[in-house]
């Protein structure tokens, strides 16, 4: 039997069967490439879904890693942690917020910023969009306006209002005299990649602000470079009072959490997390975001992004594409019906690892340091996948 085979029979055997995972098994990466445990090369359109900011094996993330691990690798918040309060430093000062709370996933970022927001205001109504997404626990997955995610798990927290994203009206008209905040990814991941209309974001937090209600920006997947800039609220110019983010934070490493506007905090024993920003994912962290800053990424996920959308055009030729949009190196590309996912496995033999989301869209977030050529050669291996059909 061969290995991969026997491999996906012990995941099926041990392992609870909440995902729908591609039929490979990846030994190591370099870069922007990944190799599978018989060796095959691919290149990597996924990142381990807009995690990877700086791809595989960074020697800056690699060195961070080992030196940390060798020293303390937990300790808990019961005492002062030196390599938490540095990265804080770092992540405050490269963005527009004042102070940090660390827990370990999006998720748990999201909980923290319902807690606080319920605490601060007093109040508990929220409002999200519709086809956002913003986690799986409790109160992550009440805001996650997508009722297929929902509805076997009700009831949730009740008091969620959906909305229409990029409608700001219907914002208006759900705030009442109830509601906490509004939360919002600045550019709908999961969801299908969608970007908001021009103005949007700037509008709802006109809004928030004449009400008296507070901006929540889930950032999990928008944050550390991928639209252009380090926080996609700095790329839209609109400053949230909390704001969610995760996934690529740590280099690899699981992190998650919240950074809020001065004077927006939780005091001793309202929140708590025994990982929560422990030395050696906060060794990484800060390893992770200044390589962010000294590469300048941010800006190069912009320029590559504007070269990589025009690539990307070639698929019309080839492909039925409904639409393309994004932003950075954050970019959708939706498809007929029932076509993406036969690309993704496509092109998964010939090389090239691709995630399809919300249907038919192929949700594209390489890490930021991919070289235009494996762009290019991507685009070509999608492109010869339509050909052969
Ligand atoms: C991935 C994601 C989450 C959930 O993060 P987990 O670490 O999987 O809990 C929340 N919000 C957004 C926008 C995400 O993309």
């Amino acid at each position: 039997m061969g290995q991969v085979k026997e491999i996906i029979e012990k995941c099926e055997r041990y392992i609870m069967n909440t995902y729908r995972r591609l039929p490979v098994v990846f030994a190591e990466g370099k870069g922007a490439k990944l190799f599978d445990i018989e060796g095959r090369e691919y290149i990597d359109f996924v990142a381990g879904i807009a995690v990877n900011n700086l791809g595989y094996g960074h020697p800056k993330v690699v060195e961070a890693i080992k030196r940390q691990c060798e020293r303390l690798i937990h300790i808990s918040n019961l005492f002062y942690i030196k390599e938490q309060i540095d990265f804080a430093e770092l992540l405050i000062e490269n963005s527009p917020l004042d102070k940090v709370f660390f827990a370990n996933s999006g998720a748990e970022a999201i909980e923290a910023s319902i807690k606080l927001a319920k605490k601060i205001t007093g109040r508990d109504v929220f409002i999200s969009a519709y086809n956002s997404f913003h986690g799986r626990t409790f109160g992550a997955l009440s805001l996650t306006g997508q009722e297929k995610y929902r509805k076997k798990f009700e009831p949730l927290m009740n008091r969620v209002k959906y909305v229409k994203y990029g409608n700001e009206e219907e914002i208006k008209e759900a705030i009442n005299k109830k509601v906490a905040a509004v939360v919002l990814e600045p550019v709908q991941g999961e969801g299908g990649v969608i970007v908001p209309p021009e103005g949007y974001l700037k509008a709802v937090r006109d809004i928030c602000d004449e009400k008296g209600v507070l901006l929540i920006f889930d950032e999990v997947q928008t944050g550390f470079g991928r639209t252009g800039k380090l926080f996609a609220c700095q790329r839209f110019s609109v400053t949230p009072d909390i704001m969610a983010f995760a996934k690529a934070a740590g280099g690899g490493l699981p992190i998650g959490g919240i950074m809020a506007r001065e004077g927006l905090e939780f005091d001793v024993g309202e929140h708590a997390s025994t990982f929560g920003g422990n030395p050696l994912v906060c060794a990484a962290a800060r390893a992770s975001l200044l390589t962010i800053l000294e590469e300048n990424l941010p800006q190069r996920a912009e320029n590559v992004g504007k070269w990589f959308m025009k690539e990307l055009r070639r698929l019309s030729s080839v492909y039925e594409i409904r639409e393309m949009r994004g932003v950075g190196l954050m970019i959708g590309v939706e498809f007929e019906k029932e076509i993406a996912r036969k690309v993704v496995l496509n092109s998964l033999k010939k090389g090239l690892v691709l995630n399809n989301t919300y249907e038919n869209v192929i949700r594209i977030v390489p890490p930021l340091i991919i070289e235009k050529e494996d762009l290019k050669k991507g685009v070509d291996i999608i492109c010869e996948v339509g050909e052969d059909d």
